[in-house]
C-alpha cells in the first residue's frame, strides 16, 4: 500500500469525532428487540454527514435497519461493515468517557465498534482514498440471544444487502479467526412408564432411569474420547460435554425421569446432520438397552466454518493491520458464535471478526479505550482500500 496514502488515511481518523459518535450511541438504551431509537440516532448522524441512508424494515419494523454506502463510482469489490445495535438485557448503564475509556451499555458490545465503522467511512470520504469499489454499512437489531433470533440480519441477507466480504467489530482483537467450531446444545430426557415408587415396592423389571442416565454419561464420555481424532489446526477437536444430570426425589424412591444437558461441538463444516444422526443413534441404542423412553431437545447454534487463508479479504486485512500496528495478526479460531457464522452459512461470503480489545461484554462494566477504537477505525478504513481496490 502507498505509504503516503496510508498515512493520510490514518491521520484522517478523528478521535474526538469518533468518541462523540460512540457516546451518542451508548447514551440510548437499546436492549435486543428495542433498538429503534438508537437506529434512528445512527441514521440521523449519518444523514447529517451527508451519507444517503436506507432504512429497510428487514423483518423487524419496530427497529428498521440502518444502511449506507460509500461508493467510489468505479468498479471493484464491496466491503461490508456489519454490526448489531442491540445490547444484552441488563440494567442500563449511561455513557461516559473517563480518562480516554468509553464506558456504558454496549460500549464494548458493540456500539464502540460501530462508531469506529462510521469514523472509518468519514476518513475514507474526507481523503477520497477509496478509488475503487464501495463500502456497505449495515446495522441492525436482534443479535443478542436468547432475546433475539437474528431475524433482521437474515432478512438483510435475503434482501441482498451483501458485500463480497464482511468485517464485524465484535470484541476480539487477536487472533484473526479463520475458523470456528459448530455447536449444538442438547437436553436428553430419559423416562419410564408409571409413577414414582418406593424402592422395595417396584415391580420386577422396572427401568431405572437414573442408572440409564449414568450409563448415558459414560457413553457420551466414550464418544468424546473417540471424537478426539476429528481435529482442525485452528479450532482444536470435536467434543461432547455433559454439564448437568438431574434425577430423583429422595434416596429410596425409583424415579421416573432423568435429565442430562450438554453440548456437542464439531470442527468440520457441513457436518450438522451427520453429527445429529450419530447422537440420535447413540440415544436409540441406550433406549433399547435400558428399556427406557428417550426424548431429545437438540438445538443447533451454528455450523463450523473455515475461511481460506488465501482469500483476498484476509490479505487485505493483514496488510491493513500491518500498516496500522506494524505486524500482521496470528491466525486462530473464533471462540464464540457471532453474525459472521450467519454470513458464512447463508451467504457463503468470508466474514472476519475483528474489534477493539474491549472488556466487560455482557456485564454492567463495559469498557473500551478510545485508542483501541481509533486503531480499529484505521484498520477498517485501510482494509477497505486494500480489498475494494485489489
Ligand atoms: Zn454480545
Amino acid at each position: 500500500m502507498d505509504t503516503r496514502l496510508a498515512d493520510t488515511l490514518k491521520g484522517a481518523v478523528n478521535p474526538r469525532r469518533l468518541a462523540d459518535t460512540a457516546l451518542e450511541l451508548v447514551a440510548i438504551p437499546s436492549p435486543t428487540r428495542s433498538a429503534g431509537a438508537v437506529a434512528d440516532k445512527l441514521a440521523q448522524i449519518l444523514a447529517a454527514e451527508g451519507f444517503a441512508v436506507e432504512r429497510p424494515l428487514a423483518d423487524w419494523p419496530e427497529a428498521p435497519a440502518v444502511v449506507t454506502r460509500l461508493d467510489s463510482g468505479n468498479p471493484g469489490r464491496t466491503l461490508q461493515f456489519d454490526g448489531h445495535l442491540d445490547t444484552v438485557h441488563l440494567p442500563f448503564v449511561p455513557a461516559r468517557l473517563e480518562d480516554g475509556v468509553l464506558c456504558g451499555s454496549g460500549a464494548s458490545d458493540m456500539k464502540g465498534g460501530i462508531a469506529a465503522f462510521v469514523e472509518a467511512l468519514r476518513a475514507l470520504r474526507d481523503t477520497g482514498a477509496l478509488q475503487q469499489g464501495r463500502v456497505l454499512l449495515t446495522t441492525h437489531d436482534h443479535h443478542e440471544g436468547p432475546w433475539g433470533d437474528r431475524r433482521q440480519l437474515k432478512a438483510l441477507i435475503r434482501e441482498g444487502y451483501l458485500g463480497d466480504g464482511v468485517l464485524l467489530p465484535e470484541y476480539l482483537a487477536t487472533p484473526l479467526p479463520l475458523a470456528g467450531r459448530g455447536a449444538a446444545i442438547f437436553e436428553v430426557r430419559i423416562k419410564r412408564d408409571g409413577e414414582p415408587v418406593h424402592e422395595v415396592l417396584q415391580p420386577p423389571g422396572t427401568p431405572h432411569v437414573l442408572l440409564a442416565g449414568a450409563d448415558l454419561v459414560m457413553r457420551l464420555r466414550g464418544l468424546d474420547q473417540r471424537l478426539k481424532v476429528h481435529t482442525h489446526p485452528l479450532t482444536g477437536a470435536d467434543t461432547c460435554f455433559v454439564g448437568r444430570l438431574a434425577s430423583g426425589e429422595i434416596y429410596n424412591q425409583v424415579p421416573v425421569e432423568c435429565v442430562i444437558n450438554g453440548t456437542r461441538r464439531w470442527v468440520q463444516a457441513g457436518s450438522v446432520e451427520a453429527v445429529r444422526a450419530e447422537f440420535e443413534a447413540l440415544l436409540a441404542e441406550l433406549a433399547q438397552d435400558t428399556g427406557t423412553k428417550i426424548e431429545l431437545d437438540y438445538s443447533i447454534s451454528g455450523d463450523a466454518f473455515a475461511i481460506d487463508p488465501a482469500d483476498p479479504l484476509v490479505g487485505a486485512f493483514q496488510l491493513a493491520h500491518r500498516t496500522t500496528t506494524g505486524a500482521a495478526l496470528p491466525l486462530g479460531g473464533k471462540p464464540f458464535m457471532d453474525d459472521g457464522n450467519t454470513f458464512l452459512a447463508l451467504a457463503g461470503i468470508p466474514s472476519l471478526t475483528h474489534g477493539p480489545a474491549a472488556i466487560g461484554a455482557h456485564t454492567l462494566d463495559e469498557r473500551v479505550s478510545l485508542d483501541e477504537l481509533v486503531r480499529v477505525a484505521r484498520v477498517y478504513a485501510l482494509t477497505a482500500v486494500a480489498y475494494c481496490g485489489s
